[in-house]
């Protein structure tokens, strides 16, 4: 099963990532979270892509597509994978196009979750003070939100065109939420 989870920042993606692929088996890829390791770590990736997340920009595409390359090519992934937050550019779904039709796969499904703009920043602002991530500032919030809708948001169009996209109301309770996501994906057959 190749899967992808969209959505806005905010939107609950990370949670909700986990939990499909519990359910499917596969690993949940995030690139956020890579890079975060990266950054922690201080590895070369992570001094780079850290500036860029520290400012509510994305991390360039080259940077960004090999280290997806790299990890989709571990072993956890031959079964298939979930994503979470990549692709967000249009090249970065042309570069995933190429990766997975070399691995003779193709993509299951795309969801992307539905969430009130205004919740998303309340929400945000919350995670800021529990998690303490640098890129929850309210300005680097509003900034990630104004990026995702110029850069990630014409991809909707792109998948809704190929037949792939399911569209889940991503407010309301996490379970509640899972529940939808799983009832959207459930006649979807994996190549
Ligand atoms: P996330 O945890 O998914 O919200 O990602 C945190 C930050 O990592 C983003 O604001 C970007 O700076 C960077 N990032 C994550 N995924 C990507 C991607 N696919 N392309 C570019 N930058 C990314």
């Amino acid at each position: 099963m190749r899967l992808i989870l969209m959505g806005p920042p905010g939107a609950g993606k990370g949670t909700q990532a986990s939990r499909v692929a519990e359910q499917f088996g596969i690993p949940a890829i995030s690139t956020g979270d890579i890079f975060r390791e990266n950054v922690s770590k201080g590895t070369e990736l992570g001094v780079k892509a850290g500036e860029y997340m520290d400012a509510g920009e994305y991390v360039p595409d080259d940077l960004t597509n090999l280290m997806v390359r790299n990890r989709i090519d571990e072993d956890d992934a031959t079964p298939g994978f979930l994503l979470d937050g990549y692709p967000r550019t249009l090249a970065q779904v042309e570069e995933l196009d190429g990766m997975i039709k070399f691995t003779g796969h193709q993509l299951d499904a795309v969801v992307v979750l539905t969430v009130d703009p205004e919740e998303l920043v309340q929400r945000l602002l919350q995670r800021a003070e529990t998690d303490g991530r640098s890129d929850d500032t309210e300005d680097v919030v509003r900034r990630r939100q104004e990026v995702y809708a110029e850069q990630t948001e014409p991809l909707i169009d792109v998948y809704r065109d190929r037949g792939l996209l399911h569209e889940v109301d991503g407010m309301g309770e996490v379970d509640e939420v899972t529940k939808r996501i799983f009832a959207a994906l459930s006649d979807v057959d994996p190549s």
